[in-house]
């Protein structure tokens, strides 16, 4: 470890302590005195992705990025929370310790995650992924999850009541939809 100060190569570590996933050293050049500090932090090994057509390709965190902000775009979503989300899966996918994981698996794990975060999103990025071809495989998928009783996202606006749809069946929608209230969740 060259001194970032006079380039001398000899330093001593005068406190070590762990932080998130590494190891912070604070180190004093032996020849200058000058202090500076390290971080160690694990690299993982690297991580390809087996395609549909069996082809292998280097994980790609961006790429990855790039779809899910995709299928999030304009979704009421907190700051950070598509980067959160894959930070997650990168770590899961490490934490697995396998040289090769299918695209599919990767996409699965992401269907899951968007399907408890916020459902239009879900269905955006399944409508991707599973190259819905038509109309009726996208409601097929939006059935099975209405079917499924998945607990609404907190992110998600509320949906209709029956009785808020018996109101919109009666005509009188869009006077009443500014005041169509919150469902209570239990
Ligand atoms: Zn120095």
């Amino acid at each position: 470890m060259n001194c970032p100060y006079c380039g001398h190569s000899d330093c001593k570590v005068i406190d070590s302590r762990d932080v998130s996933q590494g190891i912070r050293r604070r180190r004093q050049c032996l020849s200058c005195g000058s202090r500076f500090t390290t971080y160690e932090r694990l690299h993982p090994a690297s991580l390809f992705v087996i395609k549909k057509d069996r082809r292998r390709e280097e994980f790609d965190r961006n790429k990855l990025l790039t779809g899910i902000r995709k299928a999030c775009e304009k979704r009421p979503l907190p700051t950070g929370t598509v980067d959160k989300l894959v930070d997650d899966i990168e770590a899961d996918l490490y934490r697995l310790g396998r040289a090769e994981i299918p695209s599919a698996f990767i996409g699965d794990m992401v269907m899951e995650r968007l399907k408890s975060l916020d459902h239009i999103a879900y269905i955006r990025f399944a409508s991707v992924y599973r190259e819905f071809a038509d109309i009726t495989t996208l409601k097929r998928e939006v059935d099975t999850l209405l079917s499924a009783g998945a607990e609404t996202p907190s992110s998600q606006l509320p949906l209709l009541s029956a009785e808020e749809l018996g109101v919109i069946r009666d005509g009188r929608a869009s006077r009443k939809r500014g005041r169509v209230k919150t469902r209570s969740r239990t």
